[in-house]
């Protein structure tokens, strides 16, 4: 897997100051997408374990003040990604449990639940960002989405439903 960012201290992709992790690779091909270099899933350069440990140091020292990690891309769901990025999520869990994870994805909820590697992928994450980016229902006032189709979701609270539960924003 390939990424082409990870921003620190991050406070527009998603609640808080969080981590954000941008992968390559991507093949849904949305007009007007923001990032087009990034459908490339050879774009950027190679996760590895000194990356996967550069995020968690930086968590281990500034985690007092972080509220979680974000996965954007390209799409985290692509197929590439999916993998490391499930055994990432794991690791992550298991050293940061408090530390919210939220994921944007091509994919509608309804889309991954029907794919066993994306929904174990979804499994780890508390919010997600979902569907393809609709140039003619682009909203910049929306908060997190580009477009009025997409969905903030409460992964959680929508996998306990079976249905799509909107995400509220939690106290600081
Ligand atoms: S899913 Fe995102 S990265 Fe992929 S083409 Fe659409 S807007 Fe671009």
């Amino acid at each position: 897997m390939n990424y082409s960012d990870i921003k620190y201290a991050d406070m527009i992709n998603g609640e808080g100051i969080r981590v954000s992790l941008f992968v390559s690779g991507c093949d849904h091909a949305c007009a007007g997408c923001f990032n087009k270099v990034s459908w490339d899933e050879n774009y950027g350069k190679p996760f590895t374990e000194a990356s996967e440990k550069e995020i968690f140091d930086y968590f281990t020292k500034y985690g007092h003040s972080l509220r979680g990690l974000s996965l954007l891309g390209g799409d985290p769901t692509y197929p590439k990604n999916i993998e490391p990025l499930t055994e990432f999520l794991k690791r992550f869990k298991e050293k940061f449990p408090d530390k919210d994870v939220w994921i944007w994805s091509g994919f509608t909820w309804e889309e991954i639940r029907e794919d066993e590697k994306k929904a174990r992928l979804l499994s780890y994450c508390d919010v997600l960002v979902d569907g393809r980016f609709v140039e003619n229902l682009k909203d910049i006032t929306q908060k997190w989405k580009g477009s009025l189709n997409q969905r903030v979701l409460d992964v959680k609270k929508t996998m306990a439903a079976g249905t799509a539960v909107e995400y509220k924003k939690r106290p600081a």
